[in-house]
């Protein structure tokens, strides 16, 4: 209990004491927090007596403006921070200003104590004692105050962060609370009006009540997310946007959320026209800005956003929270978790809007953001199927830059497509020309082409669509069933022949050779083994890791093909003649030189040069 010293003193609680203690004598980071905590209680006071005028008639000074004045003098080094508020009485300032709201508090700090040297001044919001917060600028703060109540006397509170503070009667006219202090001699670089005004723009920018710093207004950005979507102008959006952002562009979209029910939140949520510069790379904000009840909190609250998500700007204010949760509490808060799924839903729903009716916006989103939104098939297992249906890839049956969906795609199969296929590479040009899509092309069938890096660690995931199997066309199954059309072809001896000679010639650099059914125009081709990956990404991983050994490919021989015929005519008259040995290898190099997998270019191109000394001999 208070302990009652002589008239009008008293001395703290044992735990206040020792967090005072701790403020007092510990480092600080973010000291200028202190501003924060003391406008957002006079925010909290004004609040509640603009609730309570409503139904109280009998509360002093009711027509007083409700603001905030703050007074710096620079030349005394001291500043005044005085609200319109409910004001407190002289029981609020004993029991309310002067004890530890949470018991898990002592150890908590006494934890930071033994760990840290530092602490970070925006944590003491989280002890419910945001108030001393204000004891890392100054060692002595007045506290003059009078409470709405119609009966009302006025008070000042004294201390000097010991372990002492007095409450004495004075003559304080109006309603409200007035805090008053000097600043340490450290910090007098936080007391002008200048300075002083660009925390209020840092920090409290979005209170609901005017400020004023030496009766001068404090320009104040309104709460958008509080006025009726019909009521904010496009210009205040943008430049809302713009202000949280740092972005000097307009946004692409916006959506304006307002939810009641088992969760209270509003949020503002911007689409960046581009991607900044540094967001693949730097630390910049990935996530929103966390208000409680128009009151800042923090920036880059990551629990608000899935990384996939992470490029969309904005914030979230909900009255359910606590003003002085940590970034602790954030972590884990079940609140935001429910928060972090309604905003998801709100955004994927957008895009949906946006895919359906305004395709190049959307097309832009992909253009900008694709390789963050696409990983979200792999992380987001709830909204999984709607990312997937959000993805457009260009396909065979479509011009370079045209995108199309899974479910268009599918709209086109045939009858007897049972699989969707892709096919994976750095450019739409280099697929074009991979021999393992002859066969597709022969039958009209349309191909995926996997063209973004990300496609590789995302879509073969996706392992099927609306019932049909996702199938690499390297892995595909062909079946052949033109086998019998195909009387051009080596028969069925000098197949087997032809395959042991070419097996014998590359020996372990295989898996296997085969027939092929896939190829119509080109002799040789690779295709994945059983246990194999995509090429593509087999190519991504040896360049993260030096180490990584792709698996062994098949491949596959168009028994059709005249160049095919010769060699299996030249090898059956002299199974040691070089000529075989050499185009066998120079095929198979020039099927991994179409899969820009080529190890060794100068045998190549030595071997070709070869060739050309000899066709030019003659
Ligand atoms: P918190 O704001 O988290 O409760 P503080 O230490 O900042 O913790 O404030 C403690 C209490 O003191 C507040 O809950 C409020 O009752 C009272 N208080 C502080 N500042 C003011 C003010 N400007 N006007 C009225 N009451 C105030």
């Amino acid at each position: 209990m208070t302990e009652e010293k002589k008239i009008g003193e008293f001395e703290f609680k044992a735990e206040m004491k020792q967090l005072l203690d701790l403020i007092i004598h510990s480092l600080y980071t973010n000291q200028e927090i202190f501003l924060r905590e003391l406008i957002s209680n006079s925010s909290d006071a004004l609040n509640k007596i603009r609730f309570r005028r409503l139904t109280d008639s009998s509360i002093i000074d009711p027509e007083a403006e409700l603001r905030i004045n703050i007074s710096v003098d620079e030349e005394n080094n001291t500043i005044s921070i005085e609200d319109s508020g409910l004001g407190m009485t002289h029981e609020d300032l004993i029991n309310r200003l002067g004890t530890v709201a949470s018991s898990g508090t002592l150890e908590f700090l006494k934890e930071i104590k033994d760990n840290k040297k530092t602490l970070d001044g925006s944590m003491i919001g989280q002890f419910g004692v945001g108030f001393y917060s204000v004891f890392m600028v100054t060692d002595e703060v007045t506290v003059e105050t009078r409470s709405a109540d119609a009966d009302s006397e006025a008070w000042v509170w004294k201390s000097g962060g010991d372990d002492k503070f007095s409450v004495e009667k004075t003559d304080k006219e109006t309603r409200g609370t007035k805090i008053s202090f000097k600043f340490k001699e450290e910090n007098k670089d936080l007391c002008t009006p200048d300075k002083i005004k660009n925390l209020l723009k840092k920090y409290s920018n979005f209170v609901d009540f005017p400020i004023f710093v030496n009766d001068e207004a404090v320009e104040r950005v309104a709460a958008l997310w509080h006025k009726k979507k019909d009521e904010t102008k496009e210009e205040e959006l943008n430049e809302f946007y713009k202000f949280i952002s740092n972005d000097f562009m307009d946004p692409l979209g916006h959506i304006h959320v307002s939810i009641e029910g088992t969760v209270n939140f509003k949020a503002l949520l911007f689409i960046p026209k581009s991607a900044p510069p540094a967001m693949f790379t730097q630390n910049v904000d990935k996530s929103l800005h966390l208000y409680s009840s128009k009151i800042f909190i923090q920036d880059d609250c990551q629990e608000l956003l899935p990384d996939y998500l992470s490029f969309v700007k904005g914030i979230v204010d909900t009255e359910d929270l606590p003003l002085n949760v940590s970034r602790e509490v954030t972590q884990n808060s079940p609140l935001l978790t429910k928060i972090k799924n309604v905003v998801t839903s709100k955004l994927l729903a957008l895009f949906e809007d946006w895919a359906e009716n305004d395709v190049e916006k959307f097309n832009t989103v992909l253009k900008e953001f694709g390789p963050i939104f696409k990983s979200g098939v792999n992380s987001d297992f709830a909204n999984r199927d709607k990312i997937i249906d959000l993805l457009r890839f260009e396909t065979s049956a479509k011009e370079k830059g045209e995108l199309v969906s899974l479910k268009d795609y599918v709209s086109r199969m045939g009858e007897e497509q049972k699989e969707i296929y892709y096919i994976s590479g750095e450019h739409r040009n280099l697929i074009e020309k991979n021999p393992n899509l002859e066969y597709f092309k022969n039958k009209d069938i349309e191909i995926i082409y996997l063209i973004d890096p990300v496609d590789i660690f995302t879509f073969p995931y996706i392992k099927e669509y609306d019932s049909k199997p996702l199938t690499a066309v390297e892995k595909a199954d062909i079946k052949n069933d033109d086998k019998d059309s195909k009387d051009d072809a080596l028969d069925k001896d000098a197949t087997r022949f032809t395959l042991e000679a070419f097996k014998k010639v590359l020996g372990d650099k295989v898996e296997d050779v085969i027939e092929s059914n896939r190829l119509v125009d080109s002799p040789v081709t690779l295709v994945i083994g059983k246990e194999g990956m995509d090429a593509q990404m087999e190519k991504m991983m040896s360049i993260m890791d030096k180490n990584f050994k792709g698996s062994k490919r098949i491949l596959e021989i168009n028994t059709s093909h005249t160049l095919i015929k010769n060699l299996s005519r030249i090898n059956m008259d002299n199974s040691d003649d070089a000529v075989f040995e050499n185009s066998v290898n120079q095929l198979f190099e020039g099927a991994l030189l179409i899969e820009g997998q080529m190890k060794s270019p100068a045998d190549f191109v030595k071997r070709m040069n070869d060739f050309m000394l000899k066709a030019t001999e003659k």
